[in-house]
């Protein structure tokens, strides 16, 4: 075994092989992979083997898909089977609204790149002879899925590495890992020490274990999973060709042929977890009791749809476990606040998804940032708060009803609330429905007295539509509240504060108290990283608002520019409570309880402040609204959170001042057509592409992108920020429809909304670099229906922004 190596790799299953197989094939030279008994001792070598090509939205969709298609060719190279069947699946629909998914579902394919197509029932009976269609009301063709073989893809991934130069020593459990003062680690191991720059937990059901030698918990929690093989059935016998993999999300399981038999797996509901205190250190190559009866329901409705399946003798059963975080995806990338820590945990389907984990590994670690956005995936977004008890109640939830209809917009209650800001209860007895955002519960809508606070669920217009549309009409007539305390916010300080912006952000920083200045904040390679308003607030104090959910992922982004012993970056994102008061009596209001004159002279659009606000002894002041309004938003300490609510709503009684929700900012920001982190903006897209290149500064001579953002700026944009209306009916769209010029793909939304002061159904999105501000005709799919969609040249509400600056 080697004494110091670049990447150490704990853990020896479908996940650690392939991101020493990727680190290799990046042009990493020493890798090392130590396993604690046989590769795939974990989760892997129980598998069903099933893999598939969509994953949701269009990252994960490129990642899946990516998986998906190596096989072939690691075969090719390795010379080891990975036993790839590509026989397409079929997506089964027995209700409406399971329709109306799947028509989603295949636009969201499109949108990816991948083609999915209807079936008739004649067309579905050859494919899949078995299969009764009586209680089927439609078949969704899926040719991007097949299965392998888990052993032989393991094998391969660690073969290819092996023959590249990586080194694999099996039994040899990891029992230490001690962080170096120069950022390296000590691995300690059964047979002896070696030094790692850098260190990779991919320990698959001991993650959680591995992860607590470094000091750090993850939000993973193990469940039992079953499926059982049958033996042959004279019906698939005498079939030329394999069947294709069956997918009944209505009755949570999934099928496909093995062997001349047929294999079942089933996410039971209620799910059962496993060793939820830890994973016991002994637990070998084993399996669990089976539990047959937790799987009847499903296994009855399968007879339904495959009735020779009820003849079929059993010949193996299979109970597992499998780790999961909470929503189900892996924990990958960088550990926050650890030096040279990663993580490659909770990977739920290994054979969809372990191959593009350790592509964007390699590519990462080598770029010094992802090759494109993964946040989904990114172990950043989940923080302290995920403890144990949420781990438990969301995986719980999400594996029972993993293949559960989504609906647009929904918010799942499971393990909530966690954390809850002081005006929780106030906005509780006001009717708040609630969603949550990095834990942090906030009102969605208020349900008007006399109604529920639930939400309909469905892909039509929703129950809250009107009342939505009452909350925008209410703001643009009279003023009203919005809750934004989960914006993220960030103070930095110090004599060296304005350099140290300087270099990390693209715009020029503010030089002078009160002035707010927005910015994009780009990575090495010149995309956005992130988008910030920062106000200076003092000669060496500067605020920064961006978005909440990436306050770890920025945080961790900036580790690698500090330290520096003149400059402070503390993240204040739970520290400090947020209010938006908007509307043409925002000012009248807020005078009323302000102590400085809030004039348009004295308070110009976009000057920022210290104030004091009625009960808030100290508060922050930003003369911006994200709602297109005039209008301030107000950032005071917890303690003043409540208090200061209560004094605003009382002020406001003869100004007709109204709480309003996060969707109703949402239908607003979409009208003055403002982008949104994770949605519009994100590390996908350069600057010049999502309408932010003039924020860009060429003239500083040194921040973060800059050499990598001059070539970008003169390249040929891929994709062009652009707005749309749409001629919709009972349904809008919802973000992530492609956009269609004729049946060519030529551009995506990203978001989308109803445009209550406008009157017209409203999306954001990007068009292809080839058809941007095209004439063409262009239409985009919803649920089915073909709807026209025009481009925009300007906001659809207030262009030239006169309400915002009067
Ligand atoms: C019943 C069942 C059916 C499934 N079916 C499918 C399917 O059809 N398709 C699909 O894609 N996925 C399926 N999965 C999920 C799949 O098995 C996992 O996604 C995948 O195996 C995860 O691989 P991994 O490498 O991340 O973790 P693991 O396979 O758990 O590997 C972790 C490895 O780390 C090693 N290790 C742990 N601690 C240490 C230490 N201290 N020192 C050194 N080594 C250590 C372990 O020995 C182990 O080999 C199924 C799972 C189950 C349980």
């Amino acid at each position: 075994m080697k004494s110091h190596v670049e990447v150490a790799i704990i853990g020896g299953g479908v996940t650690g092989c392939s991101i020493a197989y990727h680190l290799m094939k990046a042009g990493f030279k020493d890798v090392l992979l130590i396993e604690r008994a046989e590769l795939t001792a974990g989760s892997t070598w129980h598998a069903a083997g099933g893999t598939g090509a969509f994953g949701g939205g269009a990252n994960a969709t490129y990642l899946h898909n990516y998986s998906f298609s190596i096989y072939p060719q690691l075969e090719r190279e390795t010379g080891q089977s990975c036993g790839f069947h590509h026989v397409g699946a079929l997506a089964l629909a027995r209700t409406d609204e399971r329709m109306d998914e799947l028509q989603r579902h295949h636009m969201a394919a499109r949108r990816a790149g991948l083609e999915t197509g209807w079936l008739t029932i004649e067309e579905t009976l050859k494919r899949c002879p078995i299969l009764d269609p009586s209680t089927i009301k439609g078949v969704l063709d899926e040719p991007h899925f097949g299965h392998v073989d888990p052993s032989g893809v393991t094998q391969a991934f660690a073969k290819g590495a092996r023959d590249m130069g990586a080194e694999i020593v099996r039994h040899n459990p990891v029992i230490d890992t001690r962080l170096r003062p120069d950022g390296s680690w000590d691995v300690v191991t059964k047979n002896g020490t070696i030094r790692a720059d850098r260190v990779v937990n991919a320990a698959g059901l001991w993650a959680r274990e591995v992860a607590a030698m470094a000091g750090i918990q993850l939000p993973l929690m193990p469940v039992e999973h079953h499926y059982f093989v049958t033996e042959s059935i004279p019906e698939i016998e005498s079939l030329d060709f394999e069947l294709p993999l069956i997918g009944d999300a209505d009755s949570e399981y999934y099928m496909r042929q093995e062997g001349k038999g047929l294999l079942l797996g089933v996410y039971e509901d209620p799910c059962t977890h496993w060793a939820e205190k830890g994973t016991p250190l002994n637990f070998g190559h084993e399996l669990l009791p089976n539990q047959l009866e937790r799987i009847d329901k499903n296994f009855l409705q399968a007879v339904e749809a495959v009735p020779v399946l009820g003849a079929a003798g059993v010949k193996r059963i299979i109970n597992g476990p499998m780790i999961f975080s909470p929503d189900l995806n892996p924990l990958i990338g960088p550990y926050p606040g650890v030096p040279n820590y990663w993580c490659a945990c909770g990977v739920m389907t290994g054979f969809s998804q372990s191959a593009a984990i350790g592509m964007v590994l390699a590519g990462w670690m080598k770029e010094r940032e992802p090759l494109f956005d993964v946040f989904m995936w990114d172990v950043a977004r989940y923080g302290r708060w995920a403890g144990k008890a949420y781990v438990k109640a969301r995986t719980g939830d999400m594996y029972a009803t993993r293949f559960k209809t989504l609906y647009p917009y929904e918010h799942r209650s499971a393990g909530r609330p966690v954390l809850t800001t002081p005006a929780y209860a106030l906005y509780r007895e006001k009717g708040a429905v609630f969603g949550a955002s990095d834990g942090m519960e906030f009102p969605l809508w208020f349900a008007p007295s006399g109604t529920k606070p639930e939400e309909s669920l469905t892909f039509r217009r929703p129950n809250w539509f009107e009342v939505v549309k009452g909350e925008c009409l209410a703001l643009q007539q009279g003023v009203g509240i919005i809750d934004i305390s989960t914006y993220g916010k960030h103070v930095v300080k110090g004599a060296g504060a304005r350099a140290w912006l300087d270099h990390v952000m693209a715009n020029r920083m503010p030089t002078r108290d009160g002035q707010l200045v927005l910015t994009p904040m780009l990575s090495h390679t010149g995309h956005l990283m992130g988008e910030f308003s920062v106000a200076q607030l003092g000669k060496a104090e500067f605020l920064l608002i961006g978005s909440g959910v990436v306050d770890r992922y920025h945080h961790r982004w900036w580790e690698q520019f500090l330290p520096s012993h003149d400059v402070s970056v503390e993240s204040m994102t739970s520290g400090l409570c947020g209010l938006s008061v908007s509307g043409p009596h925002a000012r009248s209001l807020l005078s009323r309880l302000c102590d400085q004159d809030l004039s348009g002279d004295a308070w110009p659009y976009r000057r920022t402040g210290r104030v004091q606000m009625g009960p808030a002894a100290e508060a922050i002041l930003l003369r911006v609204a994200y709602t297109g309004e005039l209008g301030y938003e107000i950032y005071v300490r917890p303690e003043s959170h409540l208090p200061l609510l209560e004094a605003l709503i009382e002020a406001g009684k003869d100004l007709g001042v109204s709480l309003a929700g996060i969707r109703a900012l949402n239908s607003l920001r979409i009208e003055k057509g403002y982008g949104a982190w994770g949605l519009e903006y994100a590390l996908d897209y350069t600057p010049f592409e999502s309408g932010m290149g003039a924020l860009v500064k060429f003239d500083k001579p040194d921040f973060v992108g800059r050499e990598a953002a001059l070539k970008l700026r003169d390249r040929s944009k891929r994709y062009v920020y652009s707005l749309f209306e749409i001629d919709a009916d009972d349904a809008d769209p919802w973000g992530d429809e492609p956009i269609l010029a004729g049946e060519e793909v030529v551009g995506f939304l990203s978001s989308a909304a109803y445009g209550f002061r406008v009157s017209r159904s409203l999306a954001l999105g990007y068009m292809k670099g080839t058809h941007a501000g095209t004439a063409e005709p262009l239409s985009i799919d919803i649920l089915g229906k073909r709807r026209s969609v025009r481009l925009l040249s300007a906001a659809a509400f207030d262009p030239t922004a006169s309400r915002m600056k009067s």
